[in-house]
C-alpha cells in the first residue's frame, strides 16, 4: 500500500519506493513536497543564490551524443570558439560584478591546442582577478594529466553530468563505441575528485525510455557517491538529433518541467548541504521555471555571459532562452527572478557547496 506523503516527508533516510512516490506527485499536491525541501534549504545552506557566469567557450565537439544539438554530425550549427580576448572580458565582467564564480562549458575536444588554450586562459583569468574569481570547468571526458594540468593552472570544480545512472539508458542515448562509454564516464567521476576537484554531476530529465526507477536510482546515486554539486534538468528535444524520432513518447514539456522540480525538492531533502543548479531548460519551459527551482531547493543560478553573437550557435535544444540577451541583460533578468523569489544573492561569495566543505575537513 502508498504510505501517505507526509509520513514520506518525515523519514530520514528515503528508499526507492518512497522517492518514485515523491517523484510522481503532480500540481497542486507536490506543494507539499517544495515546502519540505524549502525548509531543509533555509536550514542547511540559508536562501542565499551564488551565482556562475556562464561562458559558452565552443560549439566543436568530437561526440555525437544523440540528444545534443552540437553534436559533431549536425552540420548546421556554425562553429565557433571564442577569442582568448572574449573569454578574458567575460571573467572580467563577472569579477567587476562580483559574481565571484564562472564555469567555462564547451563541446569535448581532446586536442593539445585545446588544452594548453583552457591552461593559458586559466592562468590568466586567476591572474588579472588575484586568484578570487572561482572557475568550473565542463569540458567533457579528458585524460587525468589534462585534468591535473588545469586544476593546476587555477580550475577548482568541474561538472560532468552521468546524463543517465542507468547503464542501459544510457546506451540508447549514445553511439556504442569508446568515445561514449558509461563506464568511462563514471570512472572519470572518480579521476576528477582524485585530483582535487569539487565535482559536479547530473542527469536529464524526461528522455525517451525513462522511467521513474531510472529517475529515483539517479537520485540514489548522487548519494551513493557523495556528490558536491547537482546540476539536471529537462532534456528537451533538438529536431537534428537522431533522439527526436522518439518525441512522440515524449511526456508535455510542462510534465517534464514538474517532474524536474520534484527531482530538485526530493534531492534537496536527500542531501541537505549540497549545490543545486536551477538549470536553463527549466527556464525554456517555464520563464518563471528558474525561480520555481529556487523554491524547490536549487540555490544555484548560471547567468550566461556568452558573448550575443553566439549565443544562437550553442543550441543544445529548441528555444534555448536568452539566444538574444547580452550579459548585462542575462544578469538583470536573473538578479529580477531571485529577488522575486525572496532569495539574496551570495555576491562576492564563491558559495562553494557546503558538502564539499565538511567532506575536505574529515
Ligand atoms: N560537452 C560537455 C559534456 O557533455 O559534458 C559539456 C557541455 S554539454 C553541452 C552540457 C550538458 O548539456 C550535457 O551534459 C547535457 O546534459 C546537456 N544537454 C545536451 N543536450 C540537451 C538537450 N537536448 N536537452 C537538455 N539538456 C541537454
Ligand atoms: Fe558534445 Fe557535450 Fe553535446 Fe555530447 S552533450 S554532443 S559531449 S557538447
Amino acid at each position: 500500500m502508498l504510505q501517505p506523503v507526509d509520513k514520506i516527508l518525515e523519514k530520514k533516510d528515503l528508499q526507492l519506493d518512497e522517492i518514485k512516490t515523491l517523484l510522481q506527485l503532480k500540481p497542486p499536491s507536490n506543494a507539499i513536497l517544495f515546502k519540505k525541501a524549502l525548509d531543509v534549504k533555509s536550514k542547511a545552506v540559508g536562501r542565499k543564490v551564488y551565482l556562475r557566469g556562464l561562458i559558452e567557450y565552443s560549439n566543436h565537439c568530437v561526440k555525437n551524443c544523440y540528444y545534443c544539438g552540437i553534436r559533431c554530425n549536425n552540420k548546421l550549427p556554425q562553429r565557433y570558439h571564442l577569442t582568448d580576448i572574449e573569454v578574458i572580458e567575460a571573467a572580467k565582467y563577472a569579477y567587476k560584478n562580483r559574481f565571484a564564480s564562472i564555469v567555462i562549458q564547451s563541446g569535448e575536444d581532446s586536442s593539445k591546442r585545446f588544452i594548453s588554450t583552457i591552461e593559458r586562459l586559466l592562468a590568466e583569468i586567476n591572474k588579472l582577478t588575484n586568484g578570487e574569481l572561482h572557475i568550473t570547468l565542463s569540458l567533457g571526458e579528458q585524460s587525468i594529466d589534462t585534468y591535473r594540468r588545469w586544476y593546476d593552472a587555477g580550475a577548482h570544480r568541474y561538472l560532468l553530468r552521468i546524463e543517465t545512472s542507468n547503464p542501459d539508458l544510457y546506451k540508447k542515448l549514445h553511439p556504442r563505441d569508446k568515445l561514449h562509454d558509461y563506464n568511462h564516464r563514471l570512472d572519470t567521476l572518480k579521476t576528477l575528485r582524485e585530483v582535487g576537484y569539487q565535482v559536479g554531476t547530473g542527469v536529464m530529465i524526461g528522455l525517451p525510455f525513462q522511467t521513474f526507477d531510472d529517475l529515483a536510482e539517479d537520485l540514489l546515486f548522487f548519494r551513493k557517491i557523495d556528490i558536491d554539486m547537482v546540476g539536471m534538468g529537462p532534456y528537451i528535444e533538438h529536431e537534428n538529433t537522431p533522439l527526436f524520432e522518439y518525441r512522440a513518447q515524449l511526456l508535455p514539456l510542462k510534465e517534464r518541467l514538474e517532474i524536474s522540480l520534484n527531482m530538485v525538492a526530493v534531492l534537496r531533502i536527500m542531501m541537505k548541504n549540497i549545490n543545486i543548479a536551477a538549470t536553463t531548460a527549466m527556464q525554456t519551459i517555464d520563464p518563471q521555471g528558474r525561480e520555481r527551482a529556487l523554491l524547490a531547493g536549487a540555490n544555484v543560478m548560471m547567468p550566461n555571459l556568452t558573448p550575443a553573437k553566439y549565443r544562437d550557435s550553442y543550441l543544445l535544444y529548441k528555444d534555448k532562452p536568452g539566444v538574444a540577451d547580452d550579459a548585462v541583460g542575462s544578469k538583470n533578468a536573473m538578479e529580477q527572478s531571485i529577488l522575486l523569489a525572496g532569495e539574496t544573492i551570495g555576491y562576492g561569495e564563491w558559495g562553494d557547496s557546503k558538502h564539499y566543505e565538511l567532506r575536505i575537513k574529515n
